[in-house]
């Protein structure tokens, strides 16, 4: 096997759950099918925490969700990472963003720039008023504390062929604009966090919810200038309430269960297009996960997700 051989074969999957509360159907979807798409490849699936937005954070959830994965059998791969103990790594980005003069400070407010935007594809196309006004050489990464940090966006395209959604392409100049990178709280944004994160753990499949298509061509565009490999991305239908919401805690979702767990396991499977025979209802984890894993088949997952039973 040469090297290529191995590289070309090679697959490192990862879940990412915020834990702003305990698993949900929804969450449990996106599990699932990350966790199947790695071990279907016999690939290693890593778990990353994603607790960087602290006023969000549930104390006990990220514990929780790593006991239920346990509980439901789901073996992830090496120690589960924490966002909120890798603040070196976003910074020394930003830092070097910073010496590339590819960012700026911000001091605009929301509405300010709620007033002089118009709305991209995912909130106010940034007017730019920083970007221009501030011609500011020295050392303001530190001395502004209380200012976002921006990324400047340029003239170009980014498309990607998502594994389950098909292509996708945007202006990130004209659809989104300059967008934030730090807040002007200290926190450090997903859309960078996620980049540093894929890339330091050496993510070669990101397989998570659709409603985080739009911004993979912001985190492309951050691997771009960052010089990174973009991963192949798999984005899952999300599962939504009767009232068309997506499932979460804002919309009180029920936590995933740990009793009746192979009735959760198998209505996850259906959502994600799989046909699991009726016999794995009530069957025990290793005898389903044989199965899932023996029978997985991307192809089968659609865009929206089938119709199925499951616990809002
Ligand atoms: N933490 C994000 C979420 O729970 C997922 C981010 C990702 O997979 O890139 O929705």
């Amino acid at each position: 096997v040469t090297d290529t051989q191995f590289q070309s074969s090679y697959y490192r999957g990862r879940f990412a759950p915020s834990p702003t509360g305990p698993l949900h159907f929804g969450s449990l979807v996106t599990a699932v099918g990350s966790y199947l798409d790695a071990k279907s490849h016999h690939g290693e699936w890593l778990i990353r925490v994603e607790d960087l937005d602290t006023p969000r954070v549930v104390p006990s959830a990220s514990r929780d969700i790593l006991v239920m994965l346990e509980k439901l059998g789901m073996e992830w791969d090496g120690q589960v990472v924490y966002q909120s103990q890798r603040h070196d790594l976003y910074s020394n980005a930003v830092a070097l963003f910073n010496k590339r003069e590819m960012v700026y400070p911000c001091v605009c407010s929301r509405k300010e720039i709620a007033d002089s935007s118009i709305v991209g594809i995912s909130g106010p196309i940034y007017p730019g008023t920083c970007r221009d006004s501030i011609r500011n050489t020295h050392n303001w990464i530190n001395d502004r504390k209380q200012s976002s940090v921006r990324v400047k966006t340029d003239q170009r395209v980014v498309a990607l062929t998502d594994c389950v959604q098909g292509f996708l392409s945007q202006h990130i100049g004209k659809d989104i604009g300059d967008f934030v990178l730090r807040r002007a709280d200290g926190i450090f944004a997903y859309q960078l966090a996620v980049v540093v994160d894929d890339a330091q753990q050496n993510i070669t499949h990101v397989v998570r919810g659709s409603d985080l298509l739009d911004s993979t061509p912001r985190q492309i565009f951050l691997q771009q200038l960052l010089g990174y490999a973009t991963p192949v991305y798999m984005h899952l239908p999300i599962v939504t309430n009767e009232e068309g919401e997506k499932l979460s805690k804002q919309t009180f979702a029920a936590p995933v269960s740990q009793f009746n767990v192979s009735f959760q396991l198998v209505a996850a499977l259906k959502f994600l297009g799989q046909n699991p025979p009726r016999g794995l209802l009530g069957c025990d984890l290793n005898t389903f996960w044989q199965w899932a894993i023996s029978h997985w088949n991307a192809d089968n997952v659609t865009r929206t997700g089938m119709p199925t039973v499951f616990m809002t």
